[in-house]
C-alpha cells in the first residue's frame, strides 16, 4: 500500500524485485490497496518460482473485509487470479475492529467458509486483521484457531497490544506487525524518539525496529516501502541486530513514559464508561493531535484505526459524569478532550 506512484508499474515492480534480493520474503497486500494486488501479480509468480536471496520461499498475504460468505469467496477468487497464484498463503479476515464485528461475521458463516477455502487447497493459513485492544485480540484467539494475526504494535501504541501479543504467544500464533513505525509517525518525529537510538550511528528507525526485533513474541515486521533507501535502512537494522542489554531496555522504558507524558498510553483503566463509550480508543487518537497537530488527524485515526465515523453519536451520550477522568493513570484531561472530539466530529457530519 505504499507505492508511491501505482501508475508507474515499472518502478513499483522493480521495487519489490529489490526487496527480494535484500531477503525480504513475506509480501502483504489487499484488494482495497488501489491496484496492488495486479502490481504485485507481475512479480510474486516468478519470485514464487525463484525464492529470494537466500533461496528462501516467498510468502503473499492478502485479505477481505467482506461479512458474508459467499463475498468473502468471490475476493479470494479475485486476489487468487489478480495475484496469478493458485493459493494464498496468509489470508485475513480483515479489519476487524470491534468483538461485535468478528461475532457477527463468525454468525454470518465466515469462519465456516474459510475453513472450506483451506480445505480446497485456496488458503493455506486463516489469519486475523485487527485494529481491537490488546483483551479483545487474546480472546478472539481462543474463540477461532486463527494461525496468525495482523496488529498494529510499534512503541507508541505497543501498550494498547501487548495483551493480544502475549495470548497470541500462549497460544503459539504468529504476531505479524502492521505500522511498526507508528504509520510514519516515528520517523516523522525523529526528535521525540531519539531515545530509541541507543546506539552510536543508530537512526531513530533502526533503533524502533530494534525494540520490535527484540520482542519474541513478535515473528514478522511489515515496514512499508515506497523507496530503495527505506528497503536498505531496514534491512541494515535485521543484519546488525543485537539484542537490547538491559540498560537499552531500561533507557527505552523511560524514554517512553517521558514521551508518552500528557498522552494515553492505552491502559484502559478509564473504562468501562456506565454510557457504554469505549474512551480509550479517543484518547488514543487524540495522541495523535499532540504528535501531528491537528483534530483532522484525530478524527482520520478514528475512522481508519477504530472504525468510529463521524457520523457516529456515541459522545453524545457522555453525561460528563467524569468516572473516567478520576480513573486516569495519566490524569489526564479526559472530559475536556472528549468534548473536543464530538464538537469536531459533529463539525465534520
Ligand atoms: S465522563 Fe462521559 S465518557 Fe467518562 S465515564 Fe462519564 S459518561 Fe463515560
Ligand atoms: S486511563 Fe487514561 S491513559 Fe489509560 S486508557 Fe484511559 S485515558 Fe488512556
Amino acid at each position: 500500500m505504499r507505492f508511491r506512484d501505482q501508475k508507474n508499474v515499472d518502478a513499483c515492480v522493480d521495487l519489490v524485485r529489490y526487496a527480494a534480493a535484500a531477503g525480504i520474503n513475506y509480501f502483504d497486500t489487499a484488494p482495497g490497496y488501489g491496484e496492488s494486488e495486479a502490481l504485485m501479480g507481475r512479480i510474486i509468480p516468478e519470485l514464487k518460482r525463484q525464492g529470494v536471496a537466500g533461496g528462501h520461499p516467498v510468502y503473499v498475504a492478502t485479505k477481505s473485509n467482506k461479512t458474508k460468505p459467499g463475498e468473502v469467496r468471490r475476493d479470494l477468487e479475485c486476489s487468487l487470479e489478480r495475484l496469478g497464484v493458485d493459493a494464498i498463503d496468509f489470508f485475513h479476515m480483515w479489519c476487524v475492529v470491534t468483538p461485535e464485528e468478528y461475532r457477527r461475521r463468525k454468525a454470518n458463516g465466515v469462519l465456516r467458509e474459510l475453513d472450506r477455502m483451506k480445505d480446497e487447497g485456496l488458503i493455506r493459513h486463516v489469519c486475523l486483521s485487527t485494529h481491537m485492544a490488546g483483551p479483545d485480540i487474546a480472546a478472539t484467539l481462543g474463540d477461532y484457531p486463527f494461525d496468525s494475526v495482523l496488529l498494529g504494535y510499534s512503541p507508541i501504541n505497543s501498550a494498547y497490544r501487548t495483551e493480544g501479543v502475549d495470548g497470541a504467544a500462549a497460544l503459539g500464533r504468529g504476531v505479524v506487525v502492521m505500522n511498526p513505525l507508528g504509520g510514519g509517525v516515528i520517523p516523522r518525529h525523529a526528535d521525540r524518539f531519539r531515545f530509541l537510538a541507543t546506539r552510536p550511528g543508530d537512526s531513530v528507525v533502526g533503533g524502533a525496529l530494534r525494540f520490535l526485533l527484540d520482542d519474541s513474541r513478535l515473528n514478522v515486521l511489515l515496514v512499508g516501502f515506497s523507496e530503495k533507501r527505506e528497503i536498505d535502512e531496514a534491512a541494515d537494522a535485521v543484519r546488525r541486530f543485537e539484542p537490547l542489554s538491559e540498560a537499552e531496555q531500561q533507557r527505552i522504558r523511560q524514554g517512553l513514559n517521558e514521551s508518552f507524558n500528557a498522552m494515553c498510553t492505552g491502559c484502559r483503566y478509564c473504562e468501562p464508561c456506565p454510557q457504554g463509550i469505549p474512551v480509550s480508543r479517543y484518547l488514543e487518537a487524540w495522541n495523535h493531535r499532540q504528535l501531528d497537530g491537528t483534530m483532522d488527524d484525530v478524527l482520520m485515526r478514528l475512522r481508519a484505526h477504530w472504525g468510529i465515523r463521524a457520523d457516529n453519536h456515541t459522545l453524545d451520550e457522555c453525561t460528563e459524569c467524569r468516572r473516567c477522568e478520576t480513573a486516569c493513570t495519566q490524569q489526564l484531561p479526559v472530559v475536556e478532550r472528549l468534548r473536543a472530539i464530538r464538537c469536531a466530529m459533529n463539525a465534520d457530519n
